[in-house]
């Protein structure tokens, strides 16, 4: 690992500030997915900017029909929130399952977004429900954050702030672990909202994707038996050493049909 300076700001502008302009800076949440790329040399930041100490930044609350997570609120937070328990039962046991209790102690929802694993969990989720991701300058929907493997559209020097979930009328969660590392091999968010039904896939691709086919079918029926063979496309989803292809999607289906169970 090479040496950097760290920064401790106390305000999202003196975090941005320290960002701008500085391609060698990286923001520090968890350091659950930073760190461990620091130490295989794959990010050698010059600065470290921590957002350790910027108050309120891992807040939670209900606001109207719209959870509103804070970007340093931990996996743990989420998981044991009473908020997030009521309004959202399906998200609180999605970051229930995230990794191990030192993972769910120190990861964040903004972390998990900055780094934008394709085998993550929560980018199911704020695909799933609808979110929009907030930053210091703007509002994103969750439909445009994702842009590639690793990939989102924020910009260099822009920090998530918080996560708005707008309530739906259910939802849940089935992951297929992988059984070293706990992250997704597939997992699939559903939700019924008045919108309609939504569905997103995470694991199975080089980022987390919804299936436009599978929510009209479940828009029509929102039963278990609703999710016909075939549902994920083969061509949705990456062709890895883990796993083919087919086995994949094949895992999908399965697990979308367990999550509408779970609903229901
Ligand atoms: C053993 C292990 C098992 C894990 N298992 C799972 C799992 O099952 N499911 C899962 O989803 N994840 C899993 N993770 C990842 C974990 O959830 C991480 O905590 C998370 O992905 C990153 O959050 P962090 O707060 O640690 O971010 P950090 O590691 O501090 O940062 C990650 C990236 O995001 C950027 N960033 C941080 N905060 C912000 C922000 N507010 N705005 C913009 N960019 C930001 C950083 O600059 C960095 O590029 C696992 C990690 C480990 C080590």
């Amino acid at each position: 690992m090479k040496g950097f300076d760290f920064h401790r700001p106390a305000s999202v502008a003196d975090a941005v500030a320290f960002l701008k302009g500085n391609d060698g800076a990286k923001l520090l949440a968890g350091g659950q997915s930073l760190l461990p790329v620091m130490k295989l040399d794959l990010a050698q930041p010059t600065d470290l900017v921590s957002l350790a100490k910027i108050a309120g930044l891992d807040e939670i609350r209900a606001e109207g029909d719209t959870l509103v997570i804070g970007a340093l609120a931990t996996h743990d937070q989420v998981a044991t929130s009473a908020d997030v328990k009521r309004l959202i039962p399906g998200l609180a046991k999605l970051a229930a399952g995230i990794g191990d209790p030192q993972v769910r102690n120190r990861g964040t929802l903004g972390g998990s977004l900055g780094h934008a694993d394709p085998a993550a969990d929560y980018p199911a989720a704020v695909l799933a429900l609808g979110a929009t991701i907030a930053t210091d300058r703007r509002t994103i929907p969750a439909d445009d954050y994702f842009t590639g493997l690793f990939q989102t559209a924020l910009a260099a020097d822009e920090i998530v702030t918080a996560v708005h979930f707008p309530v739906p009328k259910r939802s849940a969660y089935a992951k297929f672990a992988h059984p070293a590392s706990k992250y997704a091999l597939v997992g699939v968010m559903v939700a019924k909202t008045g919108g309609g039904v939504r569905v997103a896939v995470t694991g199975a691709g080089s980022k987390a994707f919804r299936v436009p086919g599978l929510e009209a079918a479940l828009g029509a029926d929102f039963t278990p038996d609703a999710v016909p063979d075939g549902a994920v496309s083969t061509a949705d989803v990456r062709s890895g050493s883990e796993a083919s292809p087919e086995y994949l999607a094949h895992l999908a289906t399965v697990m979308a049909r367990r999550a509408v169970q779970a609903c229901l």
